[in-house]
């Protein structure tokens, strides 16, 4: 799905620097003053808005690269008044060599783009070298919990797991949703909403 450019959501997060992290740096307070969790490719931010409201022990941070997308988001958030999240408005890539082994608690990636041609290989959030990192980022015994809609990205994600050393807590092709412990996305609403199977993997450090 793509968004059309909105000049009011690029200029809102120009305009909200409260909650759009203009530059990263990992000492803030925000990050050490309590346990922080990830979501990658956050869109619009239906999940990080709930998920973080529910959870006030814990810090989010939503990456999303595209400013539109991550405006919109930014808005909810404020108007929402959530205080326990906030978004980095870039490519997930750029954050990485900035944060120490073992740092964060959990991350969630929902609904990655599929890129299905071999030469995007490498932008898929689950390519070996982003498993990789968030292998390194994760606290001991953190998860990793990725949703997926997508048969050719779920083949491929098992695929490269096998080349990490994540153990795999679950693995179900067909998830059902647990109203109790996860959180609906903008994108597992609208593909639950037409019958599809949603993939869900958890795997732990
Ligand atoms: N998680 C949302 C949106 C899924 S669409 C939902 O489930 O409804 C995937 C989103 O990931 C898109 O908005 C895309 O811009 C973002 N994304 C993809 N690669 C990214 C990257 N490397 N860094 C940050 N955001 C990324």
């Amino acid at each position: 799905m793509r968004t059309k450019y909105k000049q009011w959501a690029v200029d809102y997060v120009d305009e909200h620097p409260e909650i759009a992290i203009q530059k990263f740096d990992i000492n803030d307070d925000f990050f050490q003053e309590k346990p922080v969790i990830f979501e990658i490719g956050s869109g619009k931010g239906e999940f990080i808005a709930a998920i973080s409201l529910a959870h006030p022990e814990y810090n989010y941070l939503a990456i999303e690269r595209v400013k539109t997308v991550a405006g919109m988001m930014c808005r909810k958030l404020v108007e929402q008044g959530n205080k326990n999240v906030k978004v980095f408005p870039w490519n997930a890539e750029l954050i990485f060599e900035e944060i120490k082994e073992g740092f964060v608690h959990s991350i969630y990636l929902n609904f990655s783009d599929p890129w299905p041609k071999k030469k995007h290989e490498k932008r898929r959030l689950t390519f070996i070298t982003f498993l990789d990192q968030y292998y390194r980022i994760l606290q001991s015994k953190g998860r990793l919990y990725i949703k997926t809609d997508n048969d050719g990205l779920y083949e491929y994600t098992k695929e490269e797991i096998k080349l990490t050393k994540f153990k795999v807590i679950s693995d179900e092709e067909n998830y059902e949703f647990d109203a109790d412990t996860d959180f609906i996305t903008e994108y597992e609403n609208k593909f639950r909403s037409v019958g599809k199977s949603i993939h869900r993997i958890i795997l732990e450090k």
